[in-house]
């Protein structure tokens, strides 16, 4: 979704609301996840004395290998995000900024690259999984084998 920013830069006061979906067919393009539900978005962009704010949510979920034992599984996100939109790139270098398009924002492209940010770089089915024996690849969070690991 292209969010046009016209209104919200000239009026203050002005409040647009967003909810939408990103399919997932728009997500196949970051590999290296796999979404098997679309990001769904929720919020809103306001003009306060004259600032453009934008607030909004994600919730989606991914499905993972286990780094550990290599098991799939799925884990629901949910993450929240504030900017401060603006057309005047000089500022544009804090997180907190937002440059448009002119009055144009690409809200997928913002809201894909602040979830990316979010997920954790280790994934593991559960705090604890004991991952697979080094020797013979049994999962050890099922069974222990007999392997004479250190
Ligand atoms: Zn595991
Ligand atoms: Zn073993």
């Amino acid at each position: 979704m292209v969010l046009n920013l016209k209104q919200l830069y000239r009026i203050a006061g002005e409040r647009v609301e967003i909810k939408y979906q990103i399919e997932q067919d728009v997500l196949k393009e970051y590999n290296g996840y796999a979404f098997v539900s679309p990001v769904l978005v929720e919020g809103e962009a306001f003009n306060r004395t004259g600032i453009v704010y934008l607030n909004y949510s994600v919730s989606f979920r991914l499905c993972h290998n286990c780094d550990r034992c290599l098991k799939e599984f799925n884990r629901d996100y949910s993450f929240q995000f504030k900017h401060i939109v603006i057309k005047d790139a000089e500022k544009a270098d804090d997180d907190e900024y937002v440059l448009s398009d002119g009055d144009k924002l690409d809200l997928d492209e913002l809201v894909i690259s602040d979830l990316l940010l979010q997920l954790p770089s280790k994934m593991l089915c559960k705090e604890d999984c004991k991952g697979l024996c080094g020797i013979c690849g049994a999962d050890l969070n099922v069974s222990e084998c007999n392997c004479k690991r250190d």
